[in-house]
């Protein structure tokens, strides 16, 4: 399953917020098999985030949105998704059903445009907060407060799913550059995807489907470089 991510907000892209909704989701998602494709941000604009949900809709099995929901001049979510879908935004009775049932709000309590969601859209309840969530035509849209998303992701969770890789981490004590042709011979020989992340050493993450795969390139990594740890 292919699946894209949209984060919403203006201060994710000021900077004011740190994108943990992102990492988290990516996390989530990947662990489930899912391969996830894309992660952009985009601003608080109707425009940019039906554009955006458009494009990636057409191309990915689902889009996860995150951020922005609720009823607040800045919270334009609904509206972008709404647009991407070419739906109308509309009360939703099961989201005011919900709100003033096992919400606790009464009908005057809520404030205005809270229950809206594209029309006949799937309500994911809010149960840790208020805004409403909701899924339409592969399109999930969960709120921004990481609390809220994360609860009302584990409600769809299981909707989410692919093939199971397996990885191990290989942490190595040498310059990346000297690396390269120690892993093309890998790459080559095992049907393994390697990534190499730089730092102090080269973590160097070796992933497949296949269990024993994986633990065979391992090996024969750890065989030919210099480990993090080992003796002079
Ligand atoms: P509410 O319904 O409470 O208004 P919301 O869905 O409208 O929530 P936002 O208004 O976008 O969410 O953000 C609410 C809070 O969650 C803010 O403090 C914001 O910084 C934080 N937040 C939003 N998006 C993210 C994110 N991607 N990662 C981490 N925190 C986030
Ligand atoms: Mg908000």
């Amino acid at each position: 399953m292919r699946v894209a991510i949209v984060t919403v907000g203006d201060e994710l892209l000021s900077g004011d917020t740190v994108n943990t909704n992102a990492s988290w989701l990516c996390a989530e998602l990947t662990a489930r098999g899912v391969d996830v494709e894309r992660v952009t941000t985009v601003p608080d604009d109707v425009a940019d985030i039906a554009r955006v949900v458009n494009e990636y809709r057409a191309e990915h099995d689902a889009v996860v949105v995150t951020g922005g929901l609720g009823p607040t001049h800045d919270d334009v979510t609904m509206a972008g998704v709404a647009a991407a879908v070419g739906r109308d935004l509309e009360p939703h009775e099961e989201a005011r059903e919900w709100l003033t049932g096992e919400g606790g709000y009464t009908a005057e309590g809520l404030v205005d445009g809270t229950t809206e969601l594209p029309a006949d859209a799937w309500m994911l309840p809010n149960v840790e907060g208020v805004a409403p969530g909701a899924v339409v035509e592969g399109v999930y849209v969960l709120p921004g407060v990481p609390d809220e998303m994360k609860a009302m992701f584990e409600g769809v969770a299981e909707e989410f799913s692919g093939e199971r890789t397996f990885s191990t981490v290989v942490d190595v004590d040498e310059p990346e550059s000297e690396l390269i042709d120690r892993l093309s011979k890998l790459r080559d020989r095992f049907d393994v995807t390697v990534g190499s992340y730089p730092g102090e050493s080269v973590r160097v993450k070796l992933t497949a489907t296949d269990e024993a795969v994986v633990d065979e390139a391992a090996q024969w990594l750890r065989g030919r470089v210099d480990l993090v740890g080992d003796a002079e």
